[in-house]
């Protein structure tokens, strides 16, 4: 499997000469197995480019399907979505599959994105038939070659995130996640996150127990590390981690790749040069190859010695 990132930051783009290294625009990854299938993770504002090169791609226009695996609706996890090339060729269907209490619950989302309020066409005016399909954390599912397991997350009102197996090798993609010390998934974005009660931390325990499980022996795991250390002690409440917290889950897992993904808008390229030397060398002394995730930027999983992972 091969992944290249399209957009690597957080919360909202930020094009320009500051981040023009790694790039401005919010979450999307695409995944490619060996047979050349695609499988795309997240619609943030890198969905855009994506879109174009598969619009291009596509040897006979139409007749094709894209499966979009979507973390969570949030803005920057979506906001690409209008502005994906393939949704305007007719007899093409796109599958959308995300986390929501119900697949038409989940089209209503999506559709209030495009509202005439908002956008010139609706959702249901597009060429390309769309389709929703809800997914749970701990039942997997195929997209053909692809087995996609989802892990549920903690985020304010939730978020998955997914293990991707094909082609024997293995990645997981985990995004938006604060750690799993104080109650977010259940809640409103508030300032004040009241200490977790005995249940709360029973549940934050398993969840955290069944993220590490999910992630054995995976060869590349993408993870949120939104913050510095600094920022998340001022920012708990918003459901972001640091790189400390990837590394822990990831050492406790066994994983040999970590890639540091959704970027805080306010990190700059030397800002982001920073964080890849200081944790690539506090990788280095857990056994995990460390690199900062880069708009562009192709890594093949299951390689042990990846260009793309300068320890
Ligand atoms: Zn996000
Ligand atoms: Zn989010």
């Amino acid at each position: 499997m091969h992944l290249t990132f399209w957009g690597v930051r957080g919360s909202y783009p930020v094009p320009g000469a500051a981040t023009v290294r790694y790039g401005g625009h919010t979450s999307c990854v695409e995944l490619r197995s060996e047979s050349g299938g695609c499988l795309v993770i997240d619609a943030g504002t890198g969905l855009r480019g994506l879109g174009q090169k598969l619009a291009q791609e596509a040897r006979d226009p139409g007749g094709t399907t894209y499966n979009l695996i979507l973390s969570h609706v949030h803005w920057d996890h979506i906001q690409g979505l209008p502005f994906f090339e393939p949704a305007y060729i007719g007899d093409t269907k796109i599958v959308v599959h995300a986390p929501r209490a119900a697949a038409k619950e989940l089209r209503l989302v999506i559709g209030g994105i495009t509202r005439h309020e908002f956008f010139p066409v609706a959702l249901d005016a597009v060429p390309a038939d769309f389709e929703f399909q809800e997914v749970t954390p701990g039942k997997a599912f195929d997209i053909d070659e692809f087995t996609v397991l989802p892990i549920g997350l903690n985020h304010p009102f939730g978020a998955v995130g997914y293990r991707v197996d094909a082609d024997g090798s293995s990645m997981a993609y985990v995004s938006d996640t604060a750690p799993f010390d104080r109650m977010l998934h259940k809640q409103h974005f508030t300032a004040g996150v009241e200490e977790p009660n005995s249940d709360d931390l029973a549940i934050l325990s398993e969840m955290r127990a069944n993220l590490v499980q999910s992630l054995r022996r995976v060869d590349t795991v993408i993870y949120d590390t939104h913050f510095t250390k600094g920022e998340y002690e001022q920012f708990t409440h918003w459901g972001h981690s640091t790189p400390d917290h990837a590394l822990e889950i990831c050492h406790e897992a066994g994983v040999r790749q970590l890639v540091l993904y959704h970027h805080a808008p306010a990190h700059d390229d030397d800002a982001m040069d920073k964080i890849a030397e200081q944790y690539g060398v506090r990788g280095k002394r857990m056994a995990i190859a460390v690199c900062v995730a880069r708009e562009a930027m192709t890594l093949t999983m299951g390689e042990a010695t990846n260009p793309g992972f300068g320890v």
